[in-house]
């Protein structure tokens, strides 16, 4: 039996982006995950490993894991020949028990490596506009365990060299004993006035930073009602957070935005949103699925010379089609003169994917659009529509009224999701849901079905819906999802411009 491996990797902060190239391809190559409380699941989205929680930081299920029974999890994981990423918030080796871990390994006589990752410290500090060091600031860094009561004797850090240190302190787990660290600090000699900070969920949506003087912290931090995970950060370093805050700017920080596309096509708008500041909440209600029979497209791929125009009216429609081709041992030389219409910018962009220049993309990005944009050039024409099992069918319709022989070819599946993640379902039913993009009038008929009571009284007020088009929007009146905003653009580019728009009345 080939013997496993354990990577123990460095998730970063929170901010999905963080996670190190090396980190990323561990988890692309991994066969199981074991991760922590602190790492955004987000991250699981580049690894098809089976994966295992060790404990949640929030959410009243799931059983936290004693450190013993994770070392033998590793140890049996890899004894079983797998390849097991262990992914810890942060990086492994600062608080994060990391080195007991790879202790057990080397026990048991398991390979493993250490894969590094940025750690609360630098990106919190970072994502707040506070530089850890600075020539004007603090020559030195220390991160320090908050852990510890500073009251007992048996206390492993001795406050008075604390007090005396020439930089920056950063206290890791010391929020729940803020109070009595600000009063050790001060009774070993450091000022009251010296600049203090506390920065909660660093570099994620939720961000938020405290700042005061060191007396004043402990009471200024628990009116504004901060949680775990915080840093606390002392010296006058902080003082920079107020001109050099560039994250907590952000337009949509704080905003939890429910993307409810395609999980496998959510890439974009998780992007997009959390560049933005905002959450993304996955909470898929269809499912983009391959047609079990292709003897009908390939049966059409054989024939293409005999058809004037390909026509996709989505991202998918292009992938599964010219994967087909490449599949069945043609290529896009295949394609020959069949001229190309796409319904918008996205599908433009698949077919550029393929190095495939659209003849035609409509001024507005939807179906009667095309049909009007192609009125004039498919008379008397044939004319593949590559589309999904189900669907609008203006397109077809008024294309043959303009005279053109349609072959409607359907390249994929596209199926009603049977539930929500649990994770989005709590999000609704608790109103934490700021947003949801609404992207096409059968995601909004299956919201409709997925969403339970409670969920929907939030509708309109706390949470509110934002539609892609008018005709999504009348879809969603129809079903009786209230819409609050409907994009302009008709791309989810428009949804969150519209989401921007809202926001900023
Ligand atoms: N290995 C981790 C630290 C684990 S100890 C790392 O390198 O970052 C857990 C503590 O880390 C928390 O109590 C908190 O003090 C800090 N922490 C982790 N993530 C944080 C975040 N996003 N923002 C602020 N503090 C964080």
């Amino acid at each position: 039996m080939a013997g496993g491996k354990v990577y123990l990797v460095g998730a970063g902060p929170g901010d999905p982006g963080l996670l190190t190239l090396r980190g990323r391809e561990c988890l692309i190559r991994a066969d199981e995950v074991v991760y922590d409380g602190l790492v955004n699941p987000l991250l699981l989205r580049l690894t098809k490993a089976h994966a295992i929680r060790t404990s949640r930081v929030d959410g009243p299920e799931g059983r936290r894991l004693d450190q013993d029974e994770i070392n033998a999890m590793l140890v049996s994981l890899a004894k079983a020949g797998k390849r097991v990423v262990r992914l810890k918030g942060g990086d492994p080796f600062i608080f994060g028990r990391g080195a007991e871990e790879a202790e057990a390994l080397l026990q048991a006589g398991i390979e493993f490596e250490v894969v590094p990752g940025v750690t609360a410290a630098t990106a919190a500090t970072a994502y707040a506009g506070i530089s850890l060091t600075h020539r004007e600031d603090a020559s030195a860094v220390a991160y320090v365990t908050g852990h510890e009561d500073p009251s007992k004797p048996q206390s492993a850090l001795d406050y008075e060299v604390l007090a005396r240190f020439p930089g920056t302190l950063v206290f890791y787990m010391g929020l729940h004993r803020l109070p009595e660290i600000a009063a050790a600090l001060i009774s070993a000699g450091m000022s009251p006035s010296t600049p203090a900070a506390v920065i909660c969920r660093g570099s994620t949506s939720r961000q938020r930073t405290v700042t005061a003087t060191l007396d004043e912290l402990p009471e200024k931090v628990t009116t504004a009602k901060l949680r775990p995970p915080s840093l606390i950060v002392v010296g006058s370093c902080v003082t920079r957070h107020e001109r050099l805050a560039w994250f907590e700017l952000k337009p949509l920080l704080g905003r939890r935005i429910g993307i409810t596309r395609p999980e496998a096509q959510s890439e974009p708008q998780i992007a997009r949103a959390i560049e933005l500041g905002a959450e993304p909440v996955l909470m898929p209600t269809i499912r983009i699925e391959p047609i079990e029979d292709w003897s009908a497209v390939d049966e059409t791929l054989a024939h293409l010379a005999d058809y004037s125009w390909l026509v996709f009216t989505s991202v998918n429609g292009v992938r599964a089609l010219l994967g087909r081709l490449w599949q069945t041992g043609r290529d896009v030389r295949d394609l020959g003169n069949i001229k190309l219409a796409g319904i918008g910018p996205s599908t433009a962009e698949a077919l550029v994917e393929y190095h495939l220049r659209a003849d035609v993309i409509p001024e507005e990005y939807r179906a009667e659009a095309l049909a009007e944009e192609l009125r004039s050039s498919v008379a008397g024409k044939r004319v593949i529509w590559a589309r999904a099992s189900r669907g609008r069918d203006v397109l077809p319709r008024e294309l043959e009224a303009a005279g053109a022989e349609v072959h409607e070819l359907t390249v994929y599946r596209n199926e009603d999701a049977e539930s929500l993640p649990a994770t989005a379902t709590a999000a609704l039913e608790a109103g934490e849901l700021d947003w949801i993009g609404l992207s096409s009038p059968s995601i909004a008929r299956q919201l409709a079905k997925l969403m339970t009571e409670d969920a929907r009284t939030f509708l309109g007020n706390t949470t509110r819906l934002v539609a892609i088009s008018p005709v999504t929007q009348a879809a969603a009146e129809e079903v009786g999802l209230p819409v609050s905003v409907t994009a302009t653009t008709y791309t989810w580019d428009g949804i969150f411009e519209a989401i921007l728009g809202a926001e900023a009345d």
